[in-house]
């Protein structure tokens, strides 16, 4: 079987991600320095731990498993710490990525998916977003993935280095098995947090502003479920394998749902209200981050079939009443 290297195979996405490789065929090695992921969410295949801002350690693994392409899931992923501290995003996310692809490279690893974001495109008044609009981001997370992916570019120019990037949009959800979750410490995304509110965890939830420019005045994401979002790396995988040339995909499903909407879609799943709160806007946030492509749909035959809000706060919520790992 294959080696694939996933960095970040600890956390949330990237533990979802070996699953789906494993299932595929391959084997995924984790890489992971346990910062912010999980031992116990790798399960899938070997684990090697370090940090990206290791190099010596990165050129050990490589050499030790000879993986046939990198999947790059490592990085820290907050808006709100990234405006408190941006250094931290471009040492860890920025100078980790260049140390990550430059080990691969000298390696011979020469395939490369990269999980981007739709942060990189910022806020642009209200428009749904294709892979050809301009990226401006306005935060420093946004920043360091558009960083990332222009080093992408100028690797694949010097050394031949091939990628396929995937942006992101928001996502949820969880293993249907409930092999593993969405779990982070401390929690600041939406859906977990909703679902602690729910059975009492937290008081409230505090919704970050209301007057944004949206129907319900709070800010609109396009949700994706984690299961469709990881078969679509998967299929970059294959996309890579198959020769084909380096490429940008959105991942998202092209609808929007807001906070308050988002609560709503949750108490009809459950049955049970979130109790909220109304607080100020969170620095950094835009007002609507919205899909507005097929291209992964229509180029890479993705088809993300879990990725309704009623499914992915159903499997969410199985998976918060269940399973959790270790403190
Ligand atoms: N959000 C909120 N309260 C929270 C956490 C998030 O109102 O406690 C909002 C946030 O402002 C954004 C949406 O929920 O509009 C999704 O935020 P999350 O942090 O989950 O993901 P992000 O969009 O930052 O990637």
């Amino acid at each position: 079987m294959s080696n694939v290297l996933v960095t970040g195979g600890a956390g949330y996405i990237g533990s979802h991600a070996c699953k789906a490789l494993r299932a595929a065929g391959y084997t995924p090695v984790t890489y992971d320095s346990l910062v912010t992921g999980w031992r116990d969410a790798v399960k899938f295949g070997p684990f090697e731990k370090g940090d990206l801002l290791d190099r010596a350690r990165l050129e050990t693994v490589f050499a030790q498993y000879e993986p046939v392409a990198v999947v790059h899931f490592a990085a820290l992923s907050l808006v709100g710490e990234c405006m408190q501290d941006p250094g931290l995003y471009w040492r860890n996310n920025v100078a980790g990525s260049l140390n990550l692809i430059e080990a691969a490279v000298a390696s011979g690893c020469m395939n490369f998916v990269f999980s981007s974001t739709c942060a990189t495109y910022g806020d642009q008044d209200n428009v749904v977003l294709d892979e050809n609009s301009p990226q401006q981001p306005i935060n420093a997370y946004g920043a360091s993935k558009r960083a990332i992916e222009d080093m992408l570019r100028d690797f694949e120019v010097a050394h031949g280095l091939r990628h396929v990037i995937f942006r992101y949009f928001n996502v949820a959800g969880a293993d249907p098995e409930g092999e593993v979750g969405e779990f982070h410490r401390p929690e600041t995304h939406l859906v977990p947090l909703m679902l602690d509110a729910l059975d009492g965890k937290r008081e409230a939830l505090a919704i970050f502003g209301t007057d944004y420019d949206t129907p319900d005045g709070t800010c609109i994401r396009d949700y994706v479920h984690v299961c469709d979002l990881v078969d679509a790396h998967i299929l970059g995988l294959k996309w890579l394998q198959d020769g084909k040339d380096s490429r940008v995909f959105n991942l998202g499903t092209g609808d929007g749902f807001s906070v308050l909407e988002v609560l709503e879609q949750s108490h009809a799943v459950t049955n049970r209200a979130v109790p909220y709160t109304e607080g100020p806007r969170r620095a950094g946030d835009c007002t609507k981050l919205v899909s507005g492509s097929q291209r992964a749909v229509k180029e890479l035959g993705w088809n993300p079939q879990r990725s309704t809000m009623k499914q992915m706060i159903t499997d969410a919520w199985r998976w918060h009443q269940s399973g959790h790992y270790e403190d």
